[in-house]
């Protein structure tokens, strides 16, 4: 495998590990706040990804993109798989062959305008967003550092407690929303967790 490869394919096994892990603590937030069912939406999706690595992997960048984000819309459900997959196919979309550091952070803009777009969201609804925006607006601003920007994405989850949730189905419950964390920004951290950490073992 070329080096492109071995990256794609220790991403996806992470990500996908970090979901099945914490697919309990996914679903027990939901439970608070939802139905229940993000810790085994997103685990039934990233399974179904990494059962298709052997075909996603050899891919380029582009078109592995778009494969993991074909596979999110069609196995995760609920709101938050066309959201995911929406990230990952736009990224795909974006980025191009052979990605430098600035077709990235630019790439990772535009995944979260096309996210907006779909969920009709904004910052601050209590969604994933809530993680997504804080961490690409570290990247627009040049950190650098996997550690920082793990760490804002973990302040980022903290901080959607307080907020009362607008969108989604936690929005049903009105100010009951208020004093949970949102599960779809806690998969969020994890996954972003997942991606630094094997970005400082292959750095
Ligand atoms: P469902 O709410 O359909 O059961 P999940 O439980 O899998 O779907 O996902 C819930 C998560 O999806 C929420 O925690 C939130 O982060 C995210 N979400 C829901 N609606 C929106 C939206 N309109 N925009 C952005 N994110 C959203
Ligand atoms: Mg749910």
């Amino acid at each position: 495998m070329d080096r492109g490869a071995t990256l794609r394919e220790a991403l996806l096994k992470a990500v996908a590990e970090t979901i099945d892990r914490h697919a309990e603590e996914l679903t027990a937030l939901d439970q608070a706040i939802g139905d229940g069912d993000h810790g085994i939406n997103m685990k039934r999706g990233f399974e179904a990804a990494l059962a298709d690595s052997a075909n996603l992997v050899p891919k380029p960048w582009p078109d592995f993109l778009k494969g993991v984000g074909m596979t999110l819309v069609m196995k995760v459900g609920g709101a938050s798989g066309p959201l995911f997959g929406t990230f990952f196919l736009t990224l795909g979309k974006e980025l191009p062959a052979e990605p430098g550091q600035a077709d990235i952070v630019r790439a990772i803009r535009a995944a979260i305008v096309a996210v907006q777009a779909r969920g009709k969201s904004e910052r601050g609804q209590k969604t994933l967003l809530d993680v997504m925006i804080p961490v690409v607006e570290a990247l627009e601003a040049g950190e650098a550092d996997l550690t920082r920007l793990v760490g804002v994405a973990n302040g980022a989850v903290d901080a959607t407690k307080p907020i009362r949730a607008i969108r989604g189905r936690a929005s049903f419950l009105g100010d009951r929303s208020i004093g949970h964390i949102d599960p779809g920004a806690r998969s969020s951290a994890l996954m972003i967790a997942a991606v630094a950490q094997v970005l400082k073992e292959v750095a």
